[in-house]
């Protein structure tokens, strides 16, 4: 078994929820008492969250550099990002590091292709749903063309994953206002939704409302689980 790289902490809600996935995981497919190996290098997200919202990308890429050659130096065979936004500077890592990548959009849409989803909607923070470097991954290297909730819906979404859900506050209202901008991407004609922001799903899941659900941190732990096999 290889063992798994986690760059965690953005925030530890989500960084939980891997660490939770990934074991059961593991556990589900061999047995016993079996488990992941896996080491984790967790940031701090305050520092990280402040030099997000001053747009300040490159030094966020080499704060991300950083704790990926942690995670490398202490044994991981390959390294995952616990954050779709944080995917912004995946370059600079993939350039950086030595053992390969997981990059969130792969399995994602890799699942979305199993589901022949061919036009999804995607919730997320705001740069993961306004910038590039998400959307452009789906539509060039996978031809999956992707849709975001208006303005307004945006900076909504946006404030629930900072202000409620990366400090653990799950509220019926923010559920509620998640249900009618799912509803609202569904009356545009996508295939489904992705929870692109890693504590989505701590919020709202497939129970909730009737278009597919496609939950980044479960399909990321997921293929991380099938590489530490492969
Ligand atoms: N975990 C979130 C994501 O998947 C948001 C926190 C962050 O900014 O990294 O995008």
């Amino acid at each position: 078994m290889k063992t798994i790289g986690l760059i965690g902490g953005m925030s530890w809600e989500s960084s939980a929820e891997y660490y939770r996935l990934i074991n059961q995981q593991m556990k589900q497919r061999l047995g016993g008492h079996h488990n992941a190996r896996s080491v984790m290098v967790t940031v701090s997200f305050d520092e990280i969250k402040a030099l997000q919202h001053a747009q300040r990308w490159e030094e966020l890429g080499e704060r991300m550099k950083q704790a990926a050659l942690q995670v490398q130096a202490a044994g991981a065979d390959f390294v995952l990002l616990c954050t779709n936004t944080m995917h912004r500077v995946a370059p600079a890592l993939e350039s950086t590091l030595d053992v390969p990548f997981l990059h969130i959009v792969d399995p994602t849409a890799e699942a979305l292709r199993g589901a022949h989803v061919g036009r999804v909607g995607l919730l997320g923070t705001a740069f993961t749903m306004e910038q590039d470097f998400y959307r452009g991954r789906m539509q060039d290297r996978h031809g999956i063309e992707v849709v975001v909730p208006e303005a307004a819906e945006r900076a909504l979404v946006h404030e629930i994953i900072y202000e409620e859900l990366c400090h653990g506050i799950v509220r019926d209202a923010s559920r509620v206002a998640y249900q009618r901008i799912i509803d609202g991407l569904q009356a545009r004609g996508v295939g489904g939704v992705i929870l692109g922001c890693t504590e989505i799903a701590l919020l709202i899941g497939q129970d909730d409302v009737t278009l597919p659900v496609f939950d980044t941190t479960a399909l990321h732990a997921q293929a991380a689980v099938s590489w530490a096999l492969a």
